[in-house]
């Protein structure tokens, strides 16, 4: 009887599937990799290059902030698989106009906890240092917008020029206010300070104090409510726009249904709604891209109008500058 064998090829290969099957269980699992996930992105608006620049999360107690019944905030988050607390992104946005490098924000510096303060480290992933840095325009003075200013006191963006409503300079640099102000914000005042202080004394502090072009193609626009000077930016190139937000949105799975739903960091409820709805409004009409500062990193997209309620559609996402 004549006895078969495969032909050679199929014989190499036969032997180095058993031998691969052999090395595979000489192998030890892999280990989980514990290197953080890189956070940046790259979208263009026009000519213009925008980095969202991820300052990493903080895990926010976002029932009892949050100023809404607890179990529809606990319903609500449980639908878009949030816990509580509630995983929270803060986002920053670096935009190359191709005459100044421009940062929107500026994360949390060592203000916030290890979770946090990653920006520098993300910026400088995404190709640019610190010190390339012309304009930081600040939407408000809260600890995670502005704590990456400065570290131990000494300026972080040596060529930088920080600019900023002068409402929020004048409400958060004043000792007295932070005397009347809630136990519980004294470290917000405090980290203005620490954070401004060093810029102020170099000279290198612009506030403004009416909407209009901050530094070319990107213009102010007040949204006050979160604090007495928040501001929003709108970044425009070849008739393509992008608006960056501020804080004028925390928890998309809660506030676009129900945008009445306002958060304990306003300074005035009322009129951060009023700011969210007349921002909202605009915004949609016009179909304009949106970036968020704490919206799901990149916190990028498009905010449409749904009844008296809003809808977040992220942007899609390229690989292309
Ligand atoms: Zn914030």
């Amino acid at each position: 009887m004549r006895q078969f064998f495969p032909p050679a090829a199929l014989r190499r290969t036969l032997l180095a599937a058993v031998c691969g099957l052999t090395l595979l269980q000489a192998h030890a699992a892999a280990p989980l990799s514990t290197i953080v996930t890189p956070g940046y992105a790259r979208v263009m608006v026009g000519d213009f290059e925008v980095t969202p620049l991820s300052d990493g999360t903080a895990d926010l107690p976002m029932v009892d902030l949050l100023q809404n019944d607890k179990a529809a905030t606990q319903a609500a988050l449980a639908k878009a698989h949030l816990g509580t607390p509630t995983t929270t992104s803060t986002n920053a946005f670096l935009v190359n106009t191709g005459k100044r490098l421009v940062l929107v924000d500026t994360g949390s510096g060592a203000l916030f906890g290890p979770t946090l303060g990653k920006l520098v480290s993300n910026l400088k992933a995404s190709g640019y240092q610190p010190e390339q840095v012309d304009d930081i325009l600040i939407t408000h003075f809260h600890p995670d917008h502005v704590g990456g200013l400065a570290a131990n006191g000494q300026i972080v963006f040596p060529n930088a020029v920080v600019h900023a409503d002068q409402r929020d300079a004048d409400y958060w640099l004043d000792a007295a206010n932070k005397a009347k102000a809630p136990k519980d914000f004294a470290g917000f005042f405090d980290g203005a300070e620490v954070s401004l202080r060093a810029y102020i004394k170099a000279g290198k502090f612009q506030p403004f104090d009416h909407n209009g072009e901050v530094v070319p193609g990107i213009s102010s626009y007040s949204s006050y409510g979160h604090t007495a000077g928040h501001t929003s930016y709108v970044v425009e190139s070849k008739g393509k726009k992008l608006v960056i937000l501020g804080d004028l949105i925390h928890v998309g799975a809660v506030q676009f249904d129900k945008p009445s739903v306002t958060i304990a960091f306003d300074s005035d409820g009322k009129q951060a709604y009023a700011a969210r709805t007349a921002v909202f409004g605009k915004i949609a009409k016009e179909d304009d891209l949106v970036a968020a500062a704490h919206l799901q990193f990149p916190g990028i997209g498009y905010i449409r109008a749904n009844g008296k309620s809003w809808t977040w559609t992220p942007a899609n996402y390229t690989v292309r500058p």
